[in-house]
């Protein structure tokens, strides 16, 4: 196939790479962005869901928390749509050292994120299945972030620019000319072929992975460690605010209520391999034990799914022995100033919520290295679907459906997926991959994680998309077979039975394993 051409191609379709792509297409440059699976398929697809007001760094780490509280005054401002407004709080428990919230309250005042103490009864008010025995509660701006909803966003409004983007293509080369990068060859995991893109400047953006992009253009100790966390989904909101633990940064002190579910996370745990992290009992055993502290009950409540996301810890081996610098804010490598490779920059680490900065750092740095004046415009330029401002809430679909009872069937009854929407989707996405799907509408998150609705889509995807009897199998399968890696380790109660009847279903009604493929 003929090289492809362009400015700038950036490698990893997740929050960062997508904030890139957006920020290189509004500054004019011609933009491929390349992907090795689905969009926000990586961490930011597998995070907590947090927009952080700043609060949980406010002590430990200021220029952290003066990070996210500006940066998310920004976001709510051009993505609102991809945000839903829960406001947090930050609890301490009777397991807390109530002392610390005077610290907190001052790290809030020195960073300017807005905390302010509250009555224990007015955080009981607003909160109802909260602890009862907290001794102090602070509420602070914090907020609820649709990660998949943010990436589409971003790279929907790329493309209205004319950046190009390429899922499902994976780098495997970084193509050189002497002391310069550029571009790389990209192969495409659905049709099969190879692809070079030919760039002025290559962008690696990929997470956890930069590591690995680094070392294909030949350059040596990008180490990226993956900091392994895990987060269950709890059937329901338990609440309706972001709660937070009033304490030092730990694990499991975190519930975030996220559309029909709230999500309690998470850990940190450096493991060897970013891909396919496993989920411990352990761990789990832990996260609803953390979940108690905060809403007592919680191990009664029904856990939905459990999964894992990994951080990109960088670390620098140039710096060797003692002296290795290992850090949890972003980092952007200068690989030409490091490595004196011109022609290619990395950003990775930080967090969804500073995704933006993220994007404008590393886009200035190329500027500055290409000698082109072009300014940054993310800040001020709403994305498409937030121009009316509006916060999302939970709410909306039922409101929807409830307007059109009688127009539409309904496919998921769980997440309120009307089949017009689902159709709709199909079409847009061009996909026969069910999880694509889940990723878009939330198909099958909900309590019986597809169980009801799966074969359902699995039947209108045969005919939408016009695929064979055995490609429609072969899909509901690999999604049954995704949706089983979240729920085994959390097998207890509700969810045991709720298992077993989708495992009738499948199994004893469909015989799926026995189908076609
Ligand atoms: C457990 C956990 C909880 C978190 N919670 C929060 C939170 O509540 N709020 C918050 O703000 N932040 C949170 N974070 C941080 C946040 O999720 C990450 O900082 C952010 O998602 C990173 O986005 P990214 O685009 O840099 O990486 P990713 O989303 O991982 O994107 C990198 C992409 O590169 C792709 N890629 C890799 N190799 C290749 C290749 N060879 N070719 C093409 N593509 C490739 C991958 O498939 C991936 O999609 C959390 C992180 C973790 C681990």
């Amino acid at each position: 196939m003929a090289p492809l051409q362009t400015d700038v191609l950036v490698i990893g379709g997740g929050a960062t790479g997508a904030g890139v792509a957006w920020d290189c297409a509004l500054r004019g440059f011609d933009t491929i962005l390349a992907e090795r699976r689905d969009l926000g398929e990586g961490t930011s697809g597998r995070f907590h869901g947090l927009l952080h007001s700043g609060g949980r760094y406010a002590v430990k780490d200021p220029d952290a928390a003066r990070e996210c509280i500006e940066e998310n005054a920004i976001l709510r401002r051009i993505a609102a749509d991809c945000i839903e407004d829960t406001g947090g709080l930050f609890v301490t428990t009777p397991d807390d050292d109530p002392a610390y919230g005077d610290q907190f309250l001052a790290g809030c005042a020195h960073t300017g994120v807005p905390g302010e103490e509250i009555d224990v009864a007015e955080a009981l008010r607003r909160e109802p299945r909260l602890n009862p025995r907290i001794r102090r509660a602070f509420t602070v701006p914090d907020a609820g972030i649709d990660a998949w909803k943010t990436v589409w966003a971003l790279v929907g409004a790329a493309a209205t620019r004319g950046a190009r983007v390429l899922t499902y293509h994976r780098v495997v080369h970084v193509l050189r000319d002497g002391d310069r990068v550029v571009g790389a060859r990209l192969h495409d995991e659905r049709g099969g072929a190879d692809v070079d893109v030919e760039a002025r400047f290559v962008l690696n953006a990929s997470g956890a992975w930069a590591g690995q992009i680094a070392g294909m253009a030949g350059i040596e100790g990008v180490e990226i460690i993956p900091g392994k966390g895990i987060m269950i989904a709890m059937n329901h909101r338990l609440v309706n605010t972001v709660i937070n633990r009033c304490t030092m940064p730990a694990d499991g002190d975190i519930l975030v209520p996220i559309r029909t579910v709230s999500v309690i996370g998470t850990t940190d745990i450096r493991v060897k391999e970013p891909d396919e992290p496993e989920v411990t009992q352990d761990e789990v055993a832990q996260m609803l034990d953390d979940g108690e502290r905060l809403v007592p009950g919680f191990r009664d409540a029904r856990a939905l799914r459990v999964w894992a996301g990994v951080r990109p810890l960088f670390q620098d081996a140039k710096a060797g022995g003692e002296t290795r610098d290992v850090t949890r804010a972003h980092t952007m490598l200068d690989h030409r100033a490091r490595d004196g490779l011109e022609g290619f920059l990395t950003i990775t680490g930080g967090k969804l919520t500073t995704l933006r900065l993220m994007a404008k750092d590393v886009v200035d740095a190329m500027c500055a290295q290409l000698g082109e004046d072009r300014p940054c415009r993310t800040e001020e330029v709403v994305l498409p679907g937030s121009e009316d401002g509006e916060a999302y809430h939970l709410g909306e679909r039922l409101a929807a459906k409830e307007r059109h009872l009688l127009d539409d069937q309904l496919v998921c009854e769980c997440e309120l997926i009307p089949r017009g929407r689902l159709e709709e989707t199909m079409r847009a996405r061009e996909t026969t991959n069910l999880d694509d799907i889940r990723r878009s509408l939330r198909l099958g998150m909900g309590p019986c994680q597809g169980g009801f609705c799966i074969y359902r889509a699995t039947g209108i995807l045969h005919g939408v998309e016009r695929i064979d009897a055995r490609e429609a199998n072969a899909s509901l399968r690999d999604f049954l077979q995704e949706r089983w890696k979240g729920v085994w380790p959390i097998l207890y109660g509700d969810q045991l039975r709720q298992a077993r009847l989708d495992d009738w279903i499948f199994q004893g009604l469909l015989d799926v394993e026995h189908l076609p493929s």
